[in-house]
């Protein structure tokens, strides 16, 4: 029995049946039975039922937010942008199917074409930070392209998935086509790695666990998407608007508590405008309202458990150079925390994935870039110059996925999102995102 909770009450939501090996197989078999006819959907129709999809989301929207905002102990205003997002993404792919095309190449004695198949069964495992987001970045284009699906959502917040998986029925998606199975990832999602009748992993979580998948996809050749862990950095140069980028800086890395993998939990900032940096961060970072997740004006909830809680509170060795306030009484709060750092401190190098942001100071752009990269992460990050060359030159210098400049912001609908090192691979979103859920199939066609 799984019991999900409220991280902002520790009160229970709900009380689930915890799924085993049998019932994995089950819903493997059900979405290898599914695959024939839902790859045989006309575009068109497929298209039809995603949008279907979509508007089902829409017509949702405020009690899947609700659904959100309650598990994961996100802000309501955060939760409803989410869902706004989910829906948008099964609009993008229901209009990308018959988009995606394959290829006439030129070649002696006939035609070459290009055919973009499906793989077949696809298996989901997502992460309990941004759940039904990230469920749609796979589902969205796995569907889209012909597969079937196994998803399995994080045992702490599966409630909102499961919703969808109903949500998908009502829109007149076939039964078996998307599986949801809640369990434990050593047991279920192991499975799936396992499975010899999965042909893909597409993965959301930790370094550690993303080893675990491409060790098990050896077995049987499984095709592997894998978006890991990150410690992106803002790196603000002396040339910026340096209070523009102070008073976003805050979003940037407490936005969702902090777990998020593209959070900049690392700023970079030139030595001759760090104390004017710090000074506005610091004052910016006071300001974020931490609070009820129900409340239309947080902008801050707690942690998602409190073994969570535990782990981020031990990065923080020293006392801070800011702190923030929590709310009293149940709940895994842990405040807004600032702390300076230099490039080799453990609280500059690992992932927290909790409300702390560590401040390092740089000489010139040389050295920014080398701090930039002094990471086994590759996933996001931020440059604030007001120097368009300079602005490209390290965009290109940087070793990561995703960048933005002048602008905290990583993720779009309909554009590429994924990481560099061990931030993973393979991309997400966009068209991009379709590559990673079909094969190439070449045939040549005589003409002799
Ligand atoms: P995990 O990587 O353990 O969990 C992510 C998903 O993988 C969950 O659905 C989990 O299932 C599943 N899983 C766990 N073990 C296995 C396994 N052996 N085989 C297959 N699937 C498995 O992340 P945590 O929840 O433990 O978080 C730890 C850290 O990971 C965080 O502090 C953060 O640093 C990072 N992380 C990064 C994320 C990102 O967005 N890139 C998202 C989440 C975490 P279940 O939890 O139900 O057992």
């Amino acid at each position: 029995m799984t019991v999900v909770l409220n991280p902002a009450t520790e009160e229970p939501l709900a009380e689930l049946e915890a799924a085993g090996v049998e019932e994995t197989d089950e819903a493997v078999a059900a979405a290898r039975a599914a695959f024939p006819a839902w790859r045989a959907v006309a575009p068109a129709d497929r298209a039809r039922l995603l949008r279907r999809l979509a508007t089902l989301v829409e017509e949702h929207y405020e009690e899947l937010s609700r659904i959100e905002s309650r598990n994961v102990g996100k802000p309501i205003a955060g939760a409803r942008g989410e869902v706004g997002m989910v829906a948008q993404v099964f609009h993008f792919y229901a209009g990308a199917i018959d988009k995606f095309h394959g290829e006439t190449i030129p070649v002696a004695g006939g035609v070459d074409m290009t055919f973009r198949e499906p793989l077949g069964v696809v298996g989901l495992i997502t992460p309990w930070n941004f759940p039904l987001n990230i469920a749609s970045w796979k589902l969205g284009p796995a569907l889209a392209c012909g597969n079937t699906v196994v998803i399995k959502p994080a045992e702490l917040t599966p409630l909102s998935t499961l919703r969808l998986g109903e949500l998908a029925l009502e829109a007149g998606i076939p039964d078996g086509v998307l599986n949801v199975v809640v369990g434990k990832g050593s047991v279920v999602g192991q499975r799936l790695i396992e499975h010899p009748d999965v042909a893909k992993i597409g993965f959301t979580g930790s370094t550690e666990v993303g080893q675990q998948v491409m060790r098990g996809a050896a077995a049987t050749i499984k095709r592997v998407t894998l978006e890991l862990g990150g410690k992106s950095a803002n790196v603000v140069f002396a040339d910026a608007d340096v209070e523009r980028a102070a008073a976003s800086a805050p979003y940037a890395v407490f936005d969702n508590a902090g777990q998020d993998c593209c959070a900049r939990s690392r700023i970079l900032v030139e030595a001759s405008v760090y104390d004017r940096f710090i000074d506005a961060f610091v004052d910016a970072t006071g300001k974020v309202k931490v609070g009820d997740p129900e409340d239309d004006a947080s902008e801050m909830g707690p942690l998602i458990s409190a073994a969570h809680r535990e782990t981020v509170a031990s990065f923080v060795e020293d006392e801070p150079l800011f702190r923030g306030a929590t709310p009293d009484g149940p709940g895994y709060w842990y405040p807004c925390t600032v702390v300076e750092a230099s490039a080799s401190d453990r609280i500059a190098r690992d992932e927290v994935f909790g409300p702390v942001a560590a401040v390092i100071p740089f000489a010139d752009e040389d050295e920014a870039v080398r701090i930039a990269n002094d990471s086994a992460y590759g996933l996001s990050g931020s440059i604030w110059t007001r120097d368009g060359a300079r602005a490209l030159r390290v965009a290109r210098a940087i070793d990561t996925g995703v960048l933005s400049i002048n602008s905290n912001s990583s993720v779009r609908v309909s554009t590429p999102f994924g990481g560099f090192k061990q931030s993973g691979f393979g991309r997400e979103l966009g068209m991009h995102a379709l590559e990673g859920y079909s094969e190439v199939k070449n045939v040549f066609y005589s003409t002799d």
